[in-house]
């Protein structure tokens, strides 16, 4: 019996992990809300083939535990425009929401990227694509222009406020894993007396 291979040692952390949960953030929480109308969560789940009793995830068809962006919010570090109202939500698992992140459906679905309704084998795969993008063309996504409502300064500040926590993570970083060669160095040399 090899017992090493029970072992698997817990993943180590790193503060510079967190880097693009941090830029989501600074977009997520800028972007507007718009809560819909019983009537059109009803269409909504109409156009994909659900309702009350048929509930489940839009991408692969588990059980749906959120509702996800199906235009991404944040492209290359910034943000798209697109907000949070039902036209550019769709009900989703965990899984896939997870697996997707800020890839656009389309790509994604038929992707290998871990978890893809794609690679776990999705039998009803072609249908859902239909459904979906017959959801995408439902209604025109409000796109808002954040820089022109706002204006420059306080925009700006913004992305400053962005920069400064990426380079604080960095900085922290540099000096997480000094500390941690330290302590390991002085470890071992204590083990060996
Ligand atoms: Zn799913």
């Amino acid at each position: 019996m090899e017992y090493l291979s029970l072992f698997k040692m817990p993943t180590s952390m790193k503060i510079t992990g967190r880097s693009s949960s941090i830029t989501n953030a600074f977009i997520n929480s800028i972007i507007p809300t718009v809560l819909p109308t019983n009537e059109q969560v009803k269409e909504a789940l109409e156009i994909l083939g659900m309702d009350h009793d048929k509930f489940e995830c839009s991408y692969c068809g588990s059980t749906a535990s959120e509702w996800d962006h199906l235009r991404p919010l944040v492209i290359n570090k910034l943000p798209t425009g697109y907000i949070s109202e039902i036209h550019n939500l769709v009900p989703a698992c965990g899984k896939c929401n997870q697996s997707k992140g800020n890839k656009p459906w389309a790509s994604w679905i038929i992707s290998d990227a871990k978890l893809s309704p794609k690679s776990r084998g999705i039998i009803d795969l072609k249908q859902r694509i239909e459904r979906l993008s017959i959801y995408e063309q439902w209604q025109d996504p409000t796109v808002v222009n954040f820089e022109a409502i706002v204006g420059k300064d306080k925009w700006e500040q913004h992305w400053e406020n962005w920069e400064t926590v990426q380079d604080t993570m960095r900085k922290a970083q540099i000096l997480a894993t000094d500390i941690n060669q330290l302590v390991a160095k002085s470890y071992k040399s204590y083990s060996k007396k």
